[in-house]
């Protein structure tokens, strides 16, 4: 019974309690939306002041500044005019170095340094992003997506943070056509601005390196799996397999792996055998992938710029294209090859990629040419 009497006191304090502060409460909320009215009718007054504002093209960003859709300008209703996209970025540097970082996940850094000091072609603002595009003179546009979490520190307006991940997050394409670059004979010394020319164009490519050369270059190999790219065996000093035979040719290929293994921890899995030079008793016997190639650019023989159109006279894709990071040559045109691989919309992997991307596993004791 007592428990009873209790219960009906707490009750009754608790309605005690809530009706002495309801008044406040909606007062509150009172409060809440004659503010939010005094916004609209501030929105209103500055709509009938511009007769030409066509109202379903007004977009709320928040309580201060609307955007019109119809002009990519942005509504500041506590000035009652019109402002453009500059005049609410309050630190145009830092936002600039946001923009910048974000164009670099989607475009190569030749493309992103012909835009970012150009005007922007629209310049979206939603409650939660600003979508930002660039059209070129050749017609080509280039959008970026900025989310509230990284600009709403930048802006004089707010913004909600609620989207996960990065908009501008690209990965690997499987409806895109794709090739792989592979270069051999290396690491080397030109092996560094190989990897910085694959990087400014989001590209990948797999380095099949001798084994004596990654003695004297551990750093280089090191670097090559740091930025994202693959290493492949090429023996330890380029004796063709053919001729070292079955068991010259398993020392030789466990003699390097032991040396990439200390560098880095990990086995080779695949290998590329000098000179292309293997026969079915060599393939058969080594537990491991054998990759040849489908496109030679014969950089090793022309030593200039038509190794470039060597590759791009037949390149398609599933190709393999082969390289050598060892020639200056191939290092001082790559730029160019890399640019028209970019313009004619190739997305340029690494062997183990470009197969994923063709869904052909990759096997042992077997020799691949391409991925189709
Ligand atoms: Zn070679």
């Amino acid at each position: 019974m007592k428990r009873g009497y209790f219960f009906y006191l707490v009750l009754l304090l608790f309605i005690f309690i809530i009706s002495f502060f309801m008044p406040f409460i909606s007062s509150i909320s009172t409060l809440k939306i004659s503010a939010k009215n005094s916004n609209i009718k501030s929105l209103e007054a500055f709509i009938e002041k511009n007769s030409f504002i066509d109202k379903d093209s007004v977009v709320k960003i928040d309580d201060n500044y609307y955007y019109y859709r119809n002009d990519d300008s942005i509504i500041d209703v506590s000035k009652m005019s019109f402002v453009k996209p500059v005049d609410v970025i309050k630190n145009m540097d830092l936002f600039k170095e946001l923009l910048f970082k974000e164009l670099r996940i989607k475009y190569p850094l030749f493309v992103v340094e012909q835009i970012i000091n150009n005007d922007f072609d629209s310049f979206i603002v939603s409650n939660d992003r600003i979508d930002i595009s660039y059209l070129t003179t050749e017609g080509n546009k280039y959008d970026v997506t900025l989310v509230c979490r990284d600009y709403k520190n930048l802006v004089s307006f707010g913004c909600v943070d609620d989207i996960q991940g990065d908009p501008n997050s690209v990965g690997i394409d499987s409806s895109k056509k794709s090739v792989a670059l592979t270069f051999d004979d290396g690491p080397c010394v030109y092996t560094n601005d190989v990897i910085d020319l694959l990087l400014d164009f989001n590209m990948k490519a797999t380095f099949f390196e001798l084994g004596s050369l990654m003695e004297r270059y551990p750093e280089i190999v090191k670097r090559v799996l740091d930025s994202g790219f693959e290493v492949g065996s090429h023996g330890y000093n380029h004796k063709a397999f053919t001729k070292l035979k079955v068991g010259g040719t398993l020392k030789d290929i466990s003699r390097t792996n032991d040396i990439y293994r200390e560098i880095s921890g990990r086995d080779l899995k695949l290998v590329r055998p000098p000179y292309g030079s293997i026969n079915a008793s060599i393939r058969d016997s080594v537990d491991v992938t054998f990759v040849k190639w489908s496109v030679d650019s014969l950089d090793w023989k022309v030593r200039d710029e038509r190794y470039v159109e060597n590759v791009m006279s037949v390149a398609k894709d599933g190709d393999i294209i082969l390289l050598h990071d060892i020639h200056k040559t191939t290092l001082e045109h790559l730029r160019d090859l890399l640019t028209r691989l970019y313009n004619e919309n190739f997305q340029v992997v690494t062997v183990s990629e470009l197969a994923s991307i063709k869904g052909i596993p990759l096997e042992s004791r077997k020799v691949y040419f391409k991925f189709v």
